[in-house]
């Protein structure tokens, strides 16, 4: 007998975004709800189809979502607050696209669900909102129908659900307040999860999984205690031959596994790739109930390399030390990595060959499962696993030996810059010339169609590169001299040049690879395509001075250099695994440490060097924030601008204004100014930047760019004084809150007039 073999989730957005075309077409009124459920329910059969061939044996269902998982769960269990429920459509499909993306029309008018990113991934679920008026009960029938819909196609599914305990810890209130968990909440909670069970069983599933990645992070007081009276309810609900596995992943569960053992459920899902060391100690110390099955996730569902068959093989064993019952599983849902490797001929069957996409991964589920019951002689017999073996054994991409030798030589004194940043903010002032309260913008300028157009004509061969030059610079003429027109102080280039900020410095390193079709969803119907870092990292000749000097050339005002950071660099792509994050984060920030230097000797005296995905590779737990990310991310970043002159002035930017758990860690990156994210009203950072005495000079988006809204001068001057109240003046910057690339002209130049208006008024009386 072979272990079991199990997939936590499967992509759902199809090979070819066919889900994503269907849905957006719909949004446009091409074609009706019939079209989008026909492709959605062939999308469902083919992955059911292909998991089954690949011998998958517990194949989720109910891991399809129009949008969101997370979404769905709410919907289902009749979290839909009444302003959705008003607009009373006749397709349930409208509710919930109305929840997801709000509503405008002829029913009303209504804003989304706020959107988070979930957990470290770069995926986003919709923040289900539960007040006193949400009348919690299961209304809804979706995992059931899909659960049957598979079933017709003789394939027996294992239903997914997000599990009460992660849903009830992501919830908000109608104020985007946490929960507090009373006992009619928790009951109701409980009784729809355990009807759910039951309604399973009538329809002869045998094992149902409750994802609960939440039990993966620092437990609050009462955590523990609502987790344990959930499941106290609903387990009992079990009928005979149902089976509940409780699913976590992306970190550990050391905290809690004894009392997840004591519940008794029948599996229990471990990460055993992101929390290895601390799943595999604890499962070593409180052990295993005696049916229990352990579902070993050794396939990582968070990056594309091939499996290392040996050490998975050893993870398995180390769990059949403790109990016979192990599964082989992912590590997590292939929601997160692209559908297939199939498309990808352009990287060559060398290459190829080191990479698993979603459905690759279900055949090395298999192949380990299959490995794990092998005895010695049918190991050494395998082909597979000497295949595999291969792909580890010798050098992947020869080391680049030249980036090996700047990084030994480097000296501590490498990561800091002189003189303290006091001095440099004194000087800057001086040498730069600068008003108080200095506005400027993030770096990118709408992105029209005509900007889109001419690079796909680059691309395609219809324009040559000559042309599409001369069609950059224009822009950047214009883009100057209206920035000049409306008075603002320090200007960008536009960033018209570029498609993507990890991409485009992607493309012009060594080191990285592109995929044609490995697309991953971000949100809703919005799929990412990050690069590849394959071999070491270097620069091969400066990428943007020219044309931040060809910008700087056009104004005597300041121009802004505009770079992406190494760590945003290497979050918002694949990482390689034969070499640690801080290495290849090293090698990114002495790429763009030269980048910096280039444009300071071409004559740019500010320089803005984005980490916009600082935040989310942070890890779950506190303990590991310093070890484990920041003690290494953050002194990447020093290595970048610290030999820049003292009257260069270092810019970043943040997408995010979450920072006031880590304040120290963003002042200690040493920049000497920061802008970010501070949507209206929300003056927790401020509060912490004056509490923490943040030396950093600071831009809280004084206005939100994510909306096509244009803000009127008083309110920015409002915002102004909101700043101004926490802020010493002399150190506050005035800028929207993030780039405007997504935004038209429309709303761009009138919004940025009203913001200089606002900001000379407020000039005017200090
Ligand atoms: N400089 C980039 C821009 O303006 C920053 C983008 C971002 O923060 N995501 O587009
Ligand atoms: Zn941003």
């Amino acid at each position: 007998m072979t272990a079991l073999t199990s997939v936590s989730g499967f992509p759902r957005i199809g090979g070819d975004r066919e889900l994503k075309k269907s849905i957006e077409g719909y949004w446009k009124g091409r074609h009706g709800l019939d079209e989008v459920r026909a492709t959605a329910r062939r999308l469902r059969e083919r992955h059911w189809r292909l998991q089954a061939d690949a011998g998958i044996d517990l194949i989720p269902s109910n891991d399809f979502s129009y949008y969101d998982q997370v979404l769905d769960t709410a919907i289902l269990l009749n979290a839909v607050p009444q302003r959705y429920a008003r607009l009373a459509f006749a397709d349930p499909e409208d509710t919930l696209f109305a929840m997801a993306r709000g509503y405008q029309g002829d029913k009303g008018d209504v804003t989304a669900l706020p959107m988070k990113k979930w957990f470290t991934t770069n995926y986003h679920y919709l923040v289900p909102e539960i007040d006193d008026a949400t009348d919690i009960r299961l209304n809804g029938t979706k995992p059931f129908d899909e659960f049957e819909e598979a079933k017709a196609l003789g394939i027996h599914t294992k239903p997914v659900l997000v599990g009460p305990y992660t849903f009830l810890k992501l919830a908000r209130n109608a104020k985007a307040e946490p929960l507090t968990f009373d006992r009619g909440l928790i009951n109701a909670v409980a009784q729809a999860y355990a009807q759910a069970l039951t309604r399973f069983a009538e329809l002869g599933a045998t094992w149902i999984q409750f994802d609960e990645p939440y039990l993966v992070l620092d437990k609050e007081p009462g955590d523990v205690e609502l987790f344990k009276s959930l499941y106290t309810k609903i387990l009992p609900a079990r009928a005979d031959g149902v089976k509940v596995l409780l699913n976590t992943y992306f970190g550990h569960i050391a905290d809690v596994y004894e009392t997840v053992v004591l519940l008794g459920f029948d599996g229990i899902g471990l990460d055993l790739i992101e929390g290895r060391d601390e799943n595999l100690a604890a499962v070593g110390k409180y052990g295993a109930g005696e049916s229990t099955v352990l579902f070993a996730g050794v396939v990582n569902g968070r990056n594309i390399w091939r499996n290392d068959y040996a050490a998975s093989l050893g993870l398995v064993d180390a769990l059949r030390r403790v109990t016979p019952n192990v599964a082989v599983a992912t590590a997590c849902s292939l929601l997160h990595v692209p559908f297939s490797t199939a498309g990808e001929d352009g990287l060559g069957d060398d290459v190829r060959r080191h990479f698993a996409f979603a459905a690759e991964k279900l055949g090395e589920v298999r192949e380990i499962a299959e490995l794990a019951d092998a005895d010695e002689d049918a190991k050494r017999a395998s082909e597979a696993l000497a295949a595999n073996q291969a792909l580890f054994d010798g050098t992947r991409v020869a080391p680049d030996q030249a980036v090996a030798a700047r990084l030994a030589a480097l000296t501590d004194d490498d990561f800091v810059r002189r003189p303290a940043r006091a001095e440099r903010q004194r000087r800057q002032r001086e040498a730069l010339g600068l008003p108080l309260l200095p506005t400027t913008t993030i770096g990118s300028f709408p992105q029209t169609a005509e900007v889109r157009a001419a690079r796909a004509r680059l691309r395609k061969g219809e324009l040559n590169r000559e042309d599409y030059d001369a069609f950059i610079r224009d822009r950047i003429d214009e883009v100057i001299a209206r920035q000049e027109g409306i008075g603002l102080d320090v200007l960008v280039h536009g960033e018209f040049e570029r498609n993507d900020m990890v991409e485009y410095f992607g493309q012009r390193l060594n080191g990285f690879l592109f995929t044609r079709n490995a697309w991953v969803q971000s949100y809703g119907t919005r799929c990412v395509k990050p690069p590849i870092v394959w071999g070491d990292v270097s620069r091969r000749e400066p990428i943007t001075v020219g044309w931040s000097s060809y910008a700087q050339s056009r104004t005597d005002r300041v121009v802004k250099g505009m770079l992406t950071g190494p760590v945003t660099i290497l979050n918002w792509s694949w990482p390689r695994e034969d070499v640690s994050h801080e290495l290849q984060t090293q090698q990114l920030a002495l790429a763009i440490r030269d980048e910096v230097l280039d444009l300071e000797a071409a004559g740019i005296r500010v320089i803005q060097i984005d980490e916009a995905a600082l935040r989310e590779k942070l890890p779950l737990r506190r303990s590991d924030w310093h070890a484990r990310y920041l003690d290494w991310a953050i002194p990447a970043f020093r290595l970048v601008h610290s030999a820049v002159r003292p009257t260069t002035q270092i810019h970043t930017h943040m997408c995010y204004s979450e920072f006031n758990d880590i304040i120290r860690d963003i002042d200690a990156m040493d920049a000497d100014v920061i802008s970010f994210e501070a949507s209206r009203g929300d003056l927790v950072v401020l509060d912490a930047i004056h509490d923490a005495n943040f030396e950093t000079e600071a831009g809280p988006g004084v206005y939100d760019i994510h909306s096509p809204r244009i803000p009127s001068t008083d309110e920015i001057v409002e915002r102004i004084d909101q700043i101004l109240a926490k802020m010493d003046a002399s150190k506050v910057w005035i800028n929207p809150d993030c780039g405007l690339k997504t935004r038209g002209n429309e709303e761009t130049w009138p919004s940025l007039e009203h913001m200089v208006e606002a900001t000379r008024a407020v000039r005017a009386r200090l």
